[in-house]
């Protein structure tokens, strides 16, 4: 104690303290700042901070006050406090606890208290890209490709090894529906870059965090080989109203298409939804449903049209729902359950123009004309009723690479004599879910690949390599999928001539 006294009177003795300004609740500019008369003594401070306890995953916002403006962290414990004017609490804190170097949480800007001045120490650097990761264009690039032979490995303050973008989010308390939602889509290469890369500001404060938890989840140079997703979370409950919380677990295609849908609001120019977005031109597809009344049974679910014949709606969609054939549970000779398999080839024929899909007092065909660059599918598990949830447990078993989802659909006939069109898939990430609805054992996991082919499971913190033949064996619910490289032209050519 002793020492810092006597340290912080040293560097105090040279300075004429003009810097009386509070800045609670003012813009930065404002606020004067004593330049450091010497620099001589930064030193003693910059020894204090002590990386090993900071940790910028938290909402930016003042452990006092909670307010959200004018924030700074203490380098020295880590702690967030507002202001750095002589009423401020990250003044007292400098005072009380002889902690004295703080960094702006918005602007980077690093400061000594109570003096007040600024240091530019270029030392700090690691810390500022802790809080604000950045890629250059070129970086991003190299997200997409094996790591270089003899590239060394990346390791956390540590010294402990983690792989960029293959790291566990921490689950507090049941947010792994979320997790799991930005793992997928943080490795949707041609999405993920945008959000990465581009300049948000502007944008919405839910588009604006989830770039930042992007670029935090690839960040070469972490701290900790471990991200939480705090600062999304947040954000996530208050835009969806509290229907989405980190307190109990959602539903991770509910998320999914709940996100998707305010990204793509949230990178409108003040607040206006836009005509289009890299959602709509990474996700969006389109596709024609018909609908035929069937007069034998009740009519709940199809629109008045004043006649009784087919009608037909041309739509657009960002995922493909698939739907199970009922679970039939058998039992082996020993009495063990065998869980029912069905591939994936069999539950995409829904949308071949001619499969008929039965409901309440109609039938449906669907019919495909634009496939996306990236195909979201999700596979209907759960039947709510209003007492419980449903969980239908069939396997469904699919390839990792070359999913021919054209052959599969016929997509690409519009008229007689047309031919379907190969549109194959690779599969980016796959979501699964394990135990019952609603109990305990309830949970995500989320297997990504690795542009080496490798693939990892992540539960939570939990990251393992898995087999790819071995991706099936769990409940698989939702997959991300990107156009193979062949085929991509193809989708290129169908967005030009006119479907969008
Ligand atoms: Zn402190």
């Amino acid at each position: 104690m002793t020492e810092h006294v006597d340290k912080r009177r040293r560097v105090a003795s040279p300075i004429v303290s003009t810097n009386t300004d509070d800045e609670v609740g003012q813009p930065h500019h404002t606020v004067a700042t004593e330049a450091n008369p010497s620099g001589a003594y930064d030193g003693l401070y910059l020894d204090s901070v002590n990386r090993s306890v900071l940790d910028f995953d938290f909402e930016k916002v003042c452990s006092v006050s909670l307010a959200h403006t004018n924030v700074y962290a203490c380098l020295v414990c880590g702690k967030y406090f507002q202001g750095r004017g002589k009423s401020s609490h990250a003044y007292f804190h400098s005072i009380h606890q002889d902690h004295h170097v703080y960094i702006h949480l918005t602007t980077l800007k690093v400061y000594i208290l109570p003096e007040g001045y600024e240091v530019t120490d270029p030392s700090l650097d690691d810390i500022r890209h802790v809080i604000d990761p950045k890629f250059t264009p070129a970086q991003l690039a190299t997200l997409n490709c094996p790591p270089a032979r003899g590239a060394p490995a990346v390791t956390d303050l540590a010294r402990r090894p983690y792989l960029p973008g293959f790291i566990g989010i921490s689950n507090n308390n049941h947010n792994d529906y979320v997790n799991v939602v930005v793992q997928a889509l943080g490795h949707t290469p041609g999405f993920r870059d945008y959000f990465m890369g581009t300049d948000l500001t502007g944008r919405s404060e839910l588009v604006q965090r989830f770039g930042l938890a992007l670029r935090k989840l690839w960040n070469p140079r972490a701290f900790r080989g471990q991200l939480s997703l705090h600062e999304l979370l947040q954000e996530v409950f208050k835009t969806s109203q509290g229907k989405f919380t980190a307190t109990s677990q959602g539903d991770a295609a509910d998320f999914m298409m709940w996100f998707l849908h305010h990204l793509h609001r949230g990178l409108g120019a003040k607040g206006r939804p836009p005509r289009t977005s890299m959602v709509y031109e990474s996700f969006q597809g389109e596709m024609t449903v018909t609908t035929t009344p069937n007069r034998k049974q009740p009519v709940t679910m199809i629109p008045t049209t004043g006649n009784d014949g087919p009608t037909e709606v041309r739509t657009s969609f960002l995922v493909l729902s698939l739907d199970l054939p009922p679970a039939l549970i058998f039992q082996d000779e020993v009495e063990k359950n065998l869980v029912p398999q069905v591939p994936i080839d069999d539950l995409l024929a829904k949308f071949d123009g001619t499969t008929t899909q039965e409901l309440p007092g109609c039938t449906r065909r669907y019919r495909l004309h634009r496939l996306p660059r990236y195909l979201i599918l999700t596979v209907k598990r759960f039947t709510r009723t209003n007492f419980t949830t449903e969980k239908n447990p069939t396997l469904v078993t699919f390839p990792v690479t070359g999913l021919d989802v054209g052959q599969l659909t016929r997509f690409g006939i519009e008229k007689e004599g047309d031919e379907p069109q190969s549109c194959r898939y690779d599969l980016v990430a796959n979501i699964s879910h394990s135990g019952r609805v609603g109990k305990p054992d309830s949970a995500y996991t989320v297997d990504l690949r690795r542009p080496t082919g490798q693939w990892y499971r992540i539960q939570d913190l939990n990251v393992e390599t898995i087999d790819p033949q071995r991706l099936f064996l769990s409940e698989t619910y939702i997959q991300v999928s990107i156009i193979n490289s062949l085929d991509a032209k193809m989708v290129k050519h169908l967005e030009r001539t006119g479907y969008s």
